[in-house]
């Protein structure tokens, strides 16, 4: 129940409207948003009814729900016990802005799961990734929670710690969280702080806040009930991430926040865990307690579209890739014309304008893009889309497809690794073989969280006797495919195929032309793969293990030419792998050679 929030007269903030801009409390209804509680994906499961009650107001529904008594509690806790500490609203009641409660606080708050091993209703999110542009007051966003999660959150001797690069950075957020205490005439009188541990204390419950050093990871004994990380692209590993995570065993309802603007690396830490927030916003299945509140503006017209896709009617998404354009920077930067001055970002993007070095700056700092050439490439929910009928296993459709025409790809990434073969279908189904040599198999099942066996189980992959690629095994299933279909040729990459290539010939007939994975060639069937997938021509039958390595899939495209572009292949020693995506282009190049005036076309783009 509401132990320290207190309702106390006071003047609500009134949030500054930029004319022209659609009323604000649209945010929270746009259809689709998941700022709508009711469109939110949540688990299966089952409980009893919650009966939470806040201020007279009662929870009756039962199962996985978002849990309006219990996200009113913070959002009130924000508003009645918490002051801004600086810019043009300090010292006012923290009344939040749209974004921070609908987008933020209430789904956060709200959204609860049936426990079975503490018989309660308890928090759904564990893990909060906030990923937006600099100076959009997520510091005093995460100060508000910290102290919630303190003082408010129903947690005896809570534990709360925040770290960042360094001490200094992570006060960040402790700076105004004691500020905030100061300003508080209710919190003051509960709260201690001591400035050498750098702990705020509450000692009617035995709670407290506390700094982390940087070398902090050696610690042991923390048992945190709540822990932010700030500036997670500063990180430079995720030991200390693993360390807190793991430290939780004991908290009923635990809540980790990690928050970071994009980076300028997608391989370092910060960088693969706004690839992973991403990944959250397309499949939230993935992993249900997981949270990602992402604002990025988008770097070229699939990812416009993307936002489009995935938040349909939203007030605040961009229009177009034109950084310049006003229009475009409410998405990344939802604080605009509240928190954030429009004028600060206007002088910013003239300088931008006049010098590139200063615009890489922009882009990364005020847009929350990731200058980095490298970006994740297939959306999950796009790749999703082009599923069709599932398929039990790769030759559930082979009577239907007997004698059709086709296009074959040939990946064979390693003689230590996987290899693929993918079939193109006229009609887009994709058909894929996986050989791997079984020494192998431990590793990628470990990479896959266990799924690798089953994939291996249920035949997506055919494992091969010892510790290198079984080709003669290679080479009777692709026999076995050409009598079957009808393959029209196969393409291939040069660098590792060439014995390879003879041979097929030689048994088969077929026709084989040589690719590779350069801008040059890839280009072209880059751009069709997407086309296909957003005009819903693919049929992938759900291949579980296709499904996997487009979710790795990386492209890069050169700085000075943003119309190329390229896959890059993961190192090995990753867990990524991206083989039956490579195999799946060089069959579109193929088809593409095939279809003559289309090709054409295609060509003028390289
Ligand atoms: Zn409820």
């Amino acid at each position: 129940m509401a132990r320290v929030t207190i309702s106390s007269p006071g003047k609500a903030r009134v949030p500054s409207q930029a004319p022209g801009q659609p009323p604000r409390n649209i945010h929270a209804s746009a259809a689709g948003s998941p700022a709508d509680p009711d469109q939110r994906w949540r688990p299966r499961g089952r409980g009893p009814v919650c009966g939470y009650t806040f201020r007279d107001k009662t929870c009756e529904k039962s199962g996985p729900h978002y849990c309006e008594p219990r996200a009113d509690k913070p959002v009130a806790f924000f508003a009645e016990l918490l002051v801004h500490t600086k810019g043009p609203f300090a010292r006012q009641r923290f009344v939040l802005s749209a974004w921070e409660e609908h987008d933020v606080i209430r789904p956060v708050f709200g959204e609860v799961v049936w426990s079975s091993e503490w018989q309660r209703y308890i928090r759904r999110y564990r893990i909060v990734y906030i990923v937006v542009a600099r100076k959009n007051g997520k510091s005093e966003l995460v100060a508000g929670i910290v102290l919630y999660l303190l003082v408010s959150d129903d947690e005896e001797a809570a534990e709360v710690y925040g770290a960042a690069k360094d001490t200094k950075q992570a006060g960040k957020v402790a700076e105004p969280a004691h500020r905030m205490v100061q300003l508080s005439p209710r919190l003051k009188a509960r709260l201690k702080r001591f400035v050498a541990s750098r702990r705020i204390v509450d000692e009617k419950t035995a709670s407290y806040f506390e700094v982390l050093t940087s070398d902090a990871e050696g610690e042991l004994g923390h048992n945190p009930h709540g822990f932010y990380l700030d500036e997670v692209i500063s990180q430079p590993d995720g030991k200390l991430w693993t360390a807190m995570r793991t430290a939780a065993g004991a908290r009923v309802q635990p809540l980790y926040l990690c928050m970071t603007t994009e980076t300028d690396d997608g391989t370092s830490f910060g960088g693969e865990m706004i690839d992973e927030a991403d990944r959250m916003i397309e499949d939230p299945k993935r992993a249900p307690h997981v949270f990602a509140f992402v604002r990025k503006a988008p770097r070229n017209r699939d990812e416009l579209k993307r936002l489009h896709r995935l938040f349909p009617g939203h007030p605040d998404l961009p229009f177009s890739l034109d950084w310049a354009d006003e229009r475009n920077w409410r998405w990344p930067n939802p604080a605009l014309d509240d928190f954030l001055s429009r004028s600060a970002l206007r002088d910013e993007a003239l300088e931008a304008a006049n010098e590139p070095a200063k615009l890489n700056a922009f882009l990364q700092f005020r847009l929350n893009q990731r200058v980095q050439q490298t970006t994740r490439y297939i959306p999950l929910d796009l790749w999703d889309d082009n599923a069709g009928p599932r398929w039990l296993n790769p030759t559930w459709r082979d009577k239907q497809l007997h004698g059709k025409r086709c296009w074959g790809g040939l990946d064979l990434s390693s003689r230590l690794d996987l290899t693929a073969w993918c079939l193109l279908f006229d009609d887009g189904t994709c058909r894929w073989r996986y050989w791997c040599p079984e020494s192998v198999a431990p590793k990628l099942n470990d990479a896959t969280g266990g799924q690798f066996g089953q994939w291996v189980k249920a035949g997506w992959v055919t494992l091969t006797d010892g510790d290198a690629i079984d080709y003669e095994r290679v080479y009777q299933d692709i026999e076995a495919d050409h009598e079957q279909f009808s393959i029209i040729n196969a393409t291939y990459d040069k660098w590792s195929g060439e014995p390879v290539r003879q041979e097929i010939e030689t048994r088969t007939g077929l026709e084989m032309f040589e690719s590779d994975t350069t801008y040059t060639r890839m280009t072209v069937p880059m751009k069709e793969l997407m086309r296909l997938l957003h005009e819903n021509e693919l049929c992938t039958g759900g291949n579980p293990v296709s499904r996997w390595m487009a979710d790795c899939v990386q492209a890069k495209t050169p700085v000075d030419d943003p119309e190329r572009i390229r896959p890059v292949k993961p190192k090995r020693d990753t867990d990524k792998r991206i083989d039956g995506i490579p195999a799946l282009l060089f069959a579109i190049d193929g088809r593409l050679g095939s279809y003559g005036d289309n090709y054409d076309l295609m060509e003028s783009v390289r």
